[in-house]
């Protein structure tokens, strides 16, 4: 068991980083929310604040900037104490084929979603190896597995969160640290709301399930792989997708 149970949250404002961070909330554990959007971040914080009486903080900091996320972890511990959970959820999708492809958009994606995932682990990962204790959960994709078309970008990125989280639970688990990724299938957020309707439904044609997963099928399984129940899982993508891919 940690000293203190403060999860780091990482486009905690909406979305499924919402739900994690209510979820996890509900569960006991304080919670810190990152995001570039502080004023929707505040509100989302305080709503959480107020149903679950857990505490939490809301923090302005760039995922894709190793500075502002280390001085978000800085302030975290003065004012929540010593960070027990990391949730690498923030990502974002800049699609188009490849022959479309501008450098921008590559640029963007591998930044924010693996550069991202990686300064935020490598700013948590010291209080984690002297505190004996850590849970690092990364949100990959569906997509990072199977690839898609106009994602060439977005897959390369969420497959290259697989591959860092296998050694990042390699590298840290003699010290109790466990590091697991989660890859959702077709979740209703803003993120997919942005899809063409024919796009929808022949994705709905091939999810067994019948239906777009919610945030907070996501977030069930990130609660269990924060939890006591799960100190014995590590280096494994969990698959919350209906389905959709075995
Ligand atoms: P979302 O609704 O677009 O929310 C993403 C959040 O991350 C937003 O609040 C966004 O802020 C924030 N963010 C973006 N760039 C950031 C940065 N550089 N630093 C800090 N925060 C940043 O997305 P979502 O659908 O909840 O997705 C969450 C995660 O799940 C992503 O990693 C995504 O790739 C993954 N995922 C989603 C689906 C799906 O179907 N929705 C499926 C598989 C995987 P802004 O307000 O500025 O945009």
């Amino acid at each position: 068991m940690p000293e203190t149970n403060v999860a780091f949250i990482t486009g905690a404002s909406r979305g499924i980083g919402y739900a994690i961070a209510s979820a996890l909330a509900k569960n006991g554990i304080d919670i810190a929310g990152i995001d570039v959007n502080i004023d929707e971040l505040q509100s989302s914080m305080k709503t959480i604040r107020e149903s679950s009486g857990r505490s939490t903080v809301a923090i302005r900091a760039d995922v894709g900037d190793y500075t502002s996320i280390e001085s978000a972890v800085e302030e975290v511990n003065k004012t929540l104490g010593k960070i027990s959970i990391l949730v690498n959820n923030a990502g974002i999708t800049r699609d188009n084929i490849i022959l479309r492809m501008k450098d921008n958009d590559w640029d963007d994606v591998i930044r924010i979603n693996l550069t991202g995932t990686f300064n935020c682990t490598r700013a948590v990962i010291k209080g984690m190896v002297k505190n004996r204790y850590g849970r690092i959960i990364s949100i990959a994709s569906i997509v990072g597995l199977m690839g898609n078309v106009g994602q060439a970008n977005y897959a390369a990125s969420k497959a290259g969160i697989i591959g860092f989280t296998k050694s990042v639970a390699r590298e840290y688990a003699n010290r109790s640290i466990t590091a697991n990724a989660i890859a959702p299938g077709f979740i209703e957020t803003d993120m997919t709301k942005k899809l063409p309707e024919e796009v929808t439904k022949a994705l709905l044609s091939q999810i067994p399930m019948g239906r777009l997963g919610t945030p907070e099928d996501v977030a069930n399984a990130v609660k269990f792989l924060a939890s006591d129940e799960a100190e014995y899982i590590t280096g494994q993508v969990i698959n919350v997708n209906g389905g959709m891919y075995m």
